[in-house]
C-alpha cells in the first residue's frame, strides 16, 4: 500500500473539497481527454489527488512554520519527521521498499507545491536525487539497505562540489585509496544540502587522481562511520532553512560493498543525477514564483491608491498579465522535460533549460513582487522579500546558468556539424 495514499491522498479524499485560495496557472489544467493528446499540464487522477494533498499540507502544515524556520536558519524536526510521515521523502521509491511507488512527475508536483510555501523545505524533500540514484544504480542489497531507510526515515546529502571545483566538479580531489577490502576516503566535500539532517551521504571521490574524470567513484557513506563529519555550516542569503554544511572525511573506511554503480563510474553517475535533478530545482523555482505571485495579487487587489485597486492600473495589469506568461513558460518547460524524463525520451536539454528559465522566471517574478508590493514588500512583513532571497539560488546550484547554457549551446553546436 502506497505509504502517499494512506496519508495525504486518503485525508484529501476523506474532507470536502477545499476551495483554492490561488489563482495561479493552474487553472489551466483540464481533466485527461481520451480522444486528444493531453497537454502537459494534463494531470492523471494520481497526479491530481497527489498535487492537491501536498498543497495542503504545504499550506496548512509548512505555511506557519516558515518565518521562524527562516529566522532560525533551521528546519523544524518535528516537520521534517512529518515529511517522512506523509511520504514526501520517497515518492518515487518503489512500494516494495516502503516508499509511494508514485512517477517522477509526481514528485515534481510536490516539490512545486512546497516550494510555493517554502524553497527550504522544496530542496529538503528533493530527497530525489539520492533516492533515484540508489533505485538506478544501487544493487539488490544496497537497494535493500538504504531504501526503506530513505522512504522512512533518513535523509540523503548528494555529495559532489568542493572548494576548489563546483562547476568544474570532476576536478576533484577528494581520495579514495583502496584499503583491503574497502576504500580509505579523504578530503572535504563543500556547500553540501541537508548535510546537517542527512543519515546517508553519497560521496564522490577519485580512486586515481591521474585518471581524470575515469577515476571518480561513489560510495554511499552512513553519517555514523568513523571519519565522516560535518564542517562549518554556510549563512546564506536564501532558503536559509535548509542546511548547507561541509563534510569532512578524514580516513573515512567505507567497505567496497558501498561503491555505488562500478568503480571508476561516479562521473556517469554524478552527471545523470544532475541531469535529473534540474528538472526537480526547475520545480522548485517555478513554485517560488508561484508562491511570490500568489501573494502579490492578493495583496494589490486590496491595496488602493488614487480611489482604485492597484490591481486596477493597466500600467499594473501588463506587469501582472507579463509575469503570468512567464511563470506559464516555465511550466510548461518544467513539466514538458519531466514528461520527457518519465517516458524514457531524451530529456537532458529540455531539462538545462527547465532550468536556466524557471530560475530566470522566478528572479524576474520575485523582483517585480517586490516592486507592486511598494514598501511592504521590502519588509520581513509580507513573505515576498523571502521569495526574493529564495529564487537567487535557482541559478547557482545544480550547475549554473552558464554551464546551463553551456549544455545547451554544445548541443546546438552539433545540430549544425
Ligand atoms: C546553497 C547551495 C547548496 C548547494 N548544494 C550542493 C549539494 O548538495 N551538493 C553539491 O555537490 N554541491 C552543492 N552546491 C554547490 C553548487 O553546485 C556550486 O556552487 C555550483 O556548481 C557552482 O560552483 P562554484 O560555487 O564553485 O562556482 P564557480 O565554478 O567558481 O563559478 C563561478 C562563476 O563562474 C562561472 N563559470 C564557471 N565555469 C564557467 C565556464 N566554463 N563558462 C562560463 N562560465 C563559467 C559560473 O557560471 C559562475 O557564474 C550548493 C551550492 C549552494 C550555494
Amino acid at each position: 500500500m502506497r505509504r502517499i495514499s494512506s496519508s495525504l491522498i486518503s485525508q484529501r479524499l476523506a474532507t470536502t473539497a477545499i476551495t483554492s485560495t490561488r489563482a495561479s496557472v493552474r487553472t489551466l489544467r483540464s481533466t485527461h481527454s481520451e480522444a486528444s493528446r493531453p497537454a502537459v499540464t494534463t494531470l492523471s487522477e494520481d497526479e491530481e489527488m497527489l498535487r492537491s494533498s501536498v498543497e495542503q499540507f504545504a499550506r496548512e502544515r509548512i505555511g506557519p512554520k516558515v518565518r521562524s524556520m527562516d529566522e532560525k536558519s533551521e528546519l523544524e524536526p518535528a516537520l521534517v519527521k512529518e515529511c517522512f510521515e506523509q511520504g514526501l521523502m520517497g515518492i518515487e521509491i518503489p512500494q516494495q521498499y516502503g516508499g509511494g511507488g508514485m512517477s517522477f512527475m509526481s514528485a515534481i508536483l510536490a516539490i512545486e507545491e512546497v516550494a510555493k510555501v517554502d524553497g527550504s523545505v522544496s530542496v529538503f524533500m528533493d530527497n530525489t536525487l539520492v533516492n533515484n540514484a540508489v533505485i538506478r544504480w544501487g544493487t539488490e542489497k544496497q537497494k535493500e539497505q538504504w531504501l526503506p531507510r530513505l522512504a522512512q526515515d533518513t535523509v540523503g546529502s548528494f555529495c559532489l562540489s568542493e572548494w576548489s571545483c563546483g562547476s568544474d566538479a570532476f576536478a576533484l580531489k577528494a581520495t579514495a585509496k583502496k584499503d583491503g577490502d574497502g576504500y580509505l576516503l579523504n578530503g572535504t566535500k563543500a556547500w553540501i544540502t541537508n548535510s546537517k539532517e542527512a543519515g546517508l551521504f553519497l560521496v564522490m571521490a577519485t580512486v586515481d587522481p591521474s585518471a581524470g574524470h575515469r577515476g571518480i567513484t561513489t560510495f554511499l557513506i552512513d553519517k555514523n562511520t568513523p571519519g565522516i563529519s560535518i564542517g562549518k555550516k554556510e549563512d546564506k542569503l536564501g532558503i536559509r532553512a535548509s542546511s548547507t554544511c561541509e563534510v569532512v572525511l578524514e580516513n573515512c573506511r567505507v567497505p567496497a560493498s558501498q561503491v555505488l554503480g562500478e568503480v571508476g563510474k561516479g562521473y556517469k553517475i554524478a552527471i545523470e543525477t544532475l541531469n535529473e535533478g534540474r528538472i526537480g530545482i526547475g520545480a522548485q523555482m517555478l513554485g517560488v514564483a508561484e508562491g511570490c505571485f500568489d501573494h502579490t495579487m492578493k495583496y494589490i487587489n486590496e491595496r488602493k491608491a488614487f480611489n482604485s485597486s492597484i490591481a486596477d492600473f493597466q500600467g499594473v495589469q501588463f506587469q501582472y498579465a507579463s509575469m503570468y506568461s512567464d511563470i506559464l513558460a516555465a511550466k510548461l518547460m518544467v513539466y514538458n522535460a519531466a514528461r520527457l524524463k518519465e517516458a524514457g525520451q531524451p530529456f537532458v536539454i529540455d531539462a538545462a533549460i527547465a532550468k536556466l528559465r524557471a530560475s530566470e522566471v522566478a528572479e524576474k517574478v520575485a523582483s517585480l513582487c517586490i516592486n507592486l508590493m511598494g514598501g511592504v514588500g521590502f519588509t520581513k512583513e509580507f513573505p515576498v522579500e523571502k521569495y526574493f532571497r529564495d529564487c537567487k539560488i535557482g541559478q547557482i546550484y545544480e550547475g549554473t546558468s552558464n554551464i546551463q547554457l553551456q549544455t545547451i549551446a554544445k548541443y546546438i553546436q552539433q545540430q549544425y556539424k
